[in-house]
């Protein structure tokens, strides 16, 4: 297997933008509990096969998800 995925810049940008700005109860229980999480502990990564390729995604620790798209 070996299948390894890379963020790019513009990726890696969209992804803490998006943990920032989406409704989200768990950063919502990180700020009033002022107890950081580490990064890892608060979303995952999720791979997607479609007929157009691997597609690639972030799923937060609260369940909301966001495609990954390198057309921007
Ligand atoms: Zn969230």
């Amino acid at each position: 297997m070996g299948l390894t995925f890379e963020l790019t810049d513009v990726q890696v940008e969209q992804v803490n933008k998006w943990l920032e700005e989406h409704p989200c109860p768990v950063r919502e229980h990180v700020e009033r509990t002022r107890r950081l999480p580490a990064a890892g502990e608060r979303m995952r990564f999720v791979f997607i096969p479609t007929f157009l390729g691997m597609l690639a995604g972030v799923e937060c620790a609260c369940g909301a998800r966001l495609m990954l798209t390198d057309d921007l």
